[in-house]
């Protein structure tokens, strides 16, 4: 990174990566670790903030294990699920088993994520081409000759530019870049919002799972000491359920959850409980000359299943593999973004019909029924047959498609 122009306010570098979650971080991290030259622009001043899931998946923990990073990553505070149960009604049943996978990801991980931000930047920094700044909000794109050649930010210490033989934009599903490049996106829509809070573990209270009933779908984390809960509603209700009043949604609550009807009053406020409006999307053409999207700003995924922040992760290391040469070698044409957008978009596209089936097919048909509901015959069937469970286990916990580290590691400086 050098300044340019000999003006202090603009930098030039290889790569820029816009948004500093799990694409951006990830990707920032690996095109450093190859001796690329790379800034990392992230608007917000930590990696601290709202809930935005937690999950590792065994494919990611994989990445970190061919990285040499998996042990000093689980030394940071997590929990492990190995199986997916569920409720529905009175009977409950496992729904994936991940426990046949190698011993050291057997498991999804569940970890805060500004942990797993905070563990990626600390290894990044290793490596002297890796720059990363903080506070640093992305509010256009400087185009010359009819491509992108960088970014205009806003900094605390004032305008920033920063010019780049590649943009990536990795800032996520409301994404600035994407929207400032013009890319069509093509909405898919999703039936479903969620409401995300926080109530306290006891010891003895059972794990990570799901417990579903007639009109009612809860998702439960497992944190430790907290459950992170998440109650699915038709899309749009947020406001009727709020207008029912606080009283009335920790009675549904308890209700769902009995073993949490002593706790239900930490839900204080309204301030406790977090709306996510549910978008699936996907850009038509993920690329223009000299600009790329990947992660939630290249494909919003519905939280069905949690593989957003894999998907996210899947598609930085694609990136990294697909890009590190020409960037290196300064031959990078619109053929090689092309290329990555080939290579995650049938992951994507795969992944999406999956969530939009089950919301239509499962959490939909929950939602609206009001009789006492009993597991359907194939999920009884996949709870007698540890073998079937293996199925979902895959789909969840692997994916479609997943990438393995091809990049190479230059020298560290630190
Ligand atoms: C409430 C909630 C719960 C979720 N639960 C799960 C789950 O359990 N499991 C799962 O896998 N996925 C979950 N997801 C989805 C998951 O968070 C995303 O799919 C994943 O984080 C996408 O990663 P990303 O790096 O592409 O984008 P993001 O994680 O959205 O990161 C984008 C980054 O860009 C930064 N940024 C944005 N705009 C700018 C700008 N203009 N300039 C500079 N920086 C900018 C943001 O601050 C952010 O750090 C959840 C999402 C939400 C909202």
């Amino acid at each position: 990174m050098t300044p340019a122009d000999g003006a202090s306010r603009t930098l030039s570098t290889t790569c820029c990566v816009v948004g500093g979650g799990p694409a951006g971080m990830m990707l920032g991290f690996l095109l450093a670790r190859a001796g690329i030259d790379v800034v990392v622009l992230e608007k917000h001043a930590d990696f601290l903030r709202d809930f935005r899931g937690d999950t590792i998946h065994p494919s990611t923990l994989n990445l970190m294990q061919e990285l040499g990073l998996l042990d000093a990553l689980l030394k940071r505070p997590h929990n492990r699920a190995t199986q997916l149960r569920v409720q529905v009604g009175d009977t409950s049943v496992t729904v994936a088993d991940f426990s046949w996978l190698p011993r050291e990801r057997a498991f999804i991980a569940l970890m805060p994520q500004w942990e797993f931000l905070d563990f990626l930047a600390g290894k990044a920094k290793r490596y002297p081409s890796f720059h990363l700044l903080m506070n640093a909000n992305v509010t256009g794109l400087i185009e010359e000759r009819g491509r992108v050649a960088g970014v205009q930010a806003t900094t605390p210490d004032g305008p920033l530019e920063v010019r780049a033989r590649l943009v990536v934009g990795c800032d996520g599903r409301h994404s600035t870049v994407r929207a400032k490049a013009g890319l069509e996106i093509e909405d898919i829509g999703a039936p479903i919002d969620v409401l995300w809070m926080r109530i306290s573990r006891l010891p003895t209270d059972p794990g990570t799972g799901g417990r579903i009933d007639a009109g009612s779908f809860f998702a439960v984390l497992d944190r430790g000491d907290y459950f992170q809960l998440a109650y699915v509603i038709p899309k749009g209700a947020a406001e009727r359920v709020m207008a029912a009043g606080l009283p009335a949604f920790r009675q549904t609550v308890a209700k769902a959850l009995p073993f949490l009807a002593g706790r239900v009053d930490e839900l204080k406020t309204w301030d406790d409980v977090k709306l996510l409006s549910v978008t699936i999307d996907r850009l038509r053409t993920w690329y223009r000359p000299g600009l790329l999207c990947i992660g939630d700003a290249a494909h919003a995924m519905s939280p069905v299943g949690g593989v957003g922040i894999n998907l996210a992760i899947q598609d930085a290391v694609a990136t990294a593999n697909l890009l590190w040469k020409p960037l290196k070698d300064g031959t990078l044409t619109e053929a090689d973004l092309a290329r990555v957008q080939k290579r995650r978009e049938f992951p994507t596209r795969v992944t999406q019909r999956f969530q939009v089936a089950a919301q239509n097919g499962i959490v939909q048909p929950v939602l609206a029924s009001t009789a006492p509901l009993r597991p359907p015959w194939i999920l009884r069937l996949v709870d007698r047959c540890p073998l079937l469970q293996r199925i979902p286990a895959r789909l969840i916990g692997v994916g479609v498609r997943p990438e393995h580290v091809h990049t190479p590691e230059a020298p560290r400086a630190r």
